[in-house]
């Protein structure tokens, strides 16, 4: 077995047999985020004594008989917008340069109880603003797939990590599609959790209403696995959902025997679609066909569905995520955490706070800052704030009218594979563009996963799976189905063809 890349229930079964010990499994990866993160630049932070001490600590504790967890000792990586104690959260920015929170994230203290062992916190966009990783204020990522191209965003180091062989999954978070979208140029899994079912608590906020924490991996059952590991009701996260933990890799695994027989599937003709397929690249709706096509020859029963104000979820989207932007980043002050500039006695506290701000954050948070308050200044407020308010019902709407009709919602889950570093990112309009079809499931707070679909130009497409709140195990289901018989067709899983088309990429 070469650890890197086996897929995590594997090194779980290996680890639990005594087959592998953590410290192996840890090491492994190590090794290769030491000779290959260099290129890649998928963390911001590593410390490899503390993952080897955690490591052996699991070690330990199982020669020791203790009851340890199935995840004790598999190694994962965290995305830096997710608050880790004593441990370097950035959140891709300036600003909260050097900053060890002194509390862990929900999640992250849900996995630690776990047993993984934290191998880094990885690269991504400034404050999860972007759809590529190249607004991180340290450094790019790039694709293991092609080092000229972008891992996709804003949980761009979380993707590369995990297709590139320096973890074996990791998590990431999604305001409008940055789970999915990097997973998807990636050839991962990923998924966005219904809204409120993951704890936002210590996840450094983008926009509240939006953001949810997922898994990235290597396979629906990884996925299935790290989301049960996350999920549940957090008394500290206002939004949180009080419902039982839902069983999902259960779903994975009756899926995978690939049976679908009264499942009805939708897909939506708003993304992709007759009349609406401008901007997709051919190779991926192939992809995209050829898959719904394999979903109905498992027994699924397809039709199509309008849902129209999909249309509009792009620029709803992007004046309500800036306008709980600016509020959300109002915290960052000089004062209270991070980087303060200025402070040298010759300013008074409001030029001090500009000052700090002004070197603190970078060009795209500026941005959608100025964006998000205009949109909420008197006067703008209804034009504005309040009209993408009501796209964002009419979206659930139509939401609520399609799941009347259908189980599911298909897509792709972007309209290209991934594009050069360095094309879009002087041209905002163009890289929000990247988001276009996983804004609808976003807005309307229900869960989505994507799963790959092949290749289109060598490059990973994504499938993109919606399901209604609360019905996660849907997506799982039907990406486990899929997944299953794309790899018994081809013989191996999408993401064993890396080390064939890029050398050096994946041991
Ligand atoms: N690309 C989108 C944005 O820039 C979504 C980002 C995200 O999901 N965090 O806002």
């Amino acid at each position: 077995m070469t650890i890197t890349t086996t897929s995590a229930a594997d090194l779980s079964t290996a680890l639990q047999a005594g087959d592998l010990t953590s410290v192996e499994v840890t090491g492994a990866y190590l090794d290769r985020i030491a000779a290959e993160d260099g290129e890649l630049g998928a963390y911001l932070h590593v410390d490899a004594d503390a993952a080897l001490a955690a490591a052996e600590a699991v070690d330990a504790a199982r020669v020791a008989g203790r009851d340890l967890g199935p995840l004790a000792g598999v190694p994962m990586a965290l995305k830096d917008v997710v608050v880790t104690e004593g441990v370097p959260t950035t959140s891709g920015s300036r600003i909260l340069e050097g900053w060890r929170p002194p509390y862990d994230a929900t999640l992250a203290a849900k996995l630690k109880a776990a047993g993984t062992v934290l191998l880094g916190k990885t690269n991504m966009d400034e404050f999860a603003m972007g759809s590529s990783t190249e607004n991180s204020a340290y450094r790019i990522t790039r694709n293991p797939w092609d080092h000229s191209r972008i891992p996709g965003g804003s949980s761009g180091g979380s993707s590369a990590a995990v297709a590139g062989g320096l973890a074996p999954w990791s998590i990431g978070t999604d305001t409008g599609g940055s789970i999915r979208q990097p997973a998807a140029v990636t050839g991962l899994v990923g998924h966005k959790p219904t809204y409120g079912s993951v704890s936002r608590y210590g996840l450094i906020a983008f926009s509240s209403s939006l953001d949810q924490a997922g898994p990235m991996t290597r396979t629906v059952l990884d996925a299935a696995l790290l989301h049960e590991a996350i999920a549940g009701h957090d008394p500290y996260d206002s939004t949180s959902i009080d419902s039982p933990v839902p069983v999902l890799a259960e779903a994975a695994r009756r899926g995978a025997e690939g049976e679908l027989a009264g499942l009805t599937v939708g897909v939506v003709r708003e993304l992709g679609g007759e009349g609406h397929a401008e901007g997709y690249e051919p190779g991926v709706l192939a992809r995209f066909q050829e898959a719904v096509a394999l979903l109905e020859s498992m027994g699924a029963e397809v039709r199509e569905v309008s849902c129209p104000a999909f249309d509009l979820a792009l620029p709803a989207y992007y004046l309500i995520a800036p306008s709980e932007a600016s509020s959300n980043l109002a915290r960052f002050d000089g004062v209270r955490y991070g980087l303060r500039a200025g402070d040298d006695g010759s300013r008074d506290l409001d030029e001090v706070m500009a000052l700090t701000r002004e070197q603190g954050f970078g060009p795209e948070v500026k941005r959608r800052i100025i964006l998000g308050a205009y949109a909420l200044s008197a006067g703008y407020y209804d034009a504005y704030y309040g009209q993408a308010q009501k796209v964002r019902t009419l979206i659930t709407r139509n939401f609520a009218a399609a799941y009347a009709d259908v189980d599911v919602l298909v897509s792709p889950t972007m309209p290209t594979v991934a594009f050069p570093l360095g094309s879009r990112v002087d041209d905002p309009i163009a890289m929000y563009a990247a988001d276009l079809c996983t804004l609808p499931a976003s807005l309307a707070g229900v869960p989505a996963i994507s799963v790959p679909c092949g290749l289109s130009e060598g490059l990973p497409v994504g499938f993109q799976v919606m399901a209604p709140a609360l019905a996660d195990d849907r997506c799982y289901r039907v990406a486990a189905a899929l997944e299953a018989a794309q790899d018994a067709a081809r013989g191996h899983r999408l993401l064993d063809e890396l080390g064939r088309t890029a050398p050096g990429s994946a041991a």
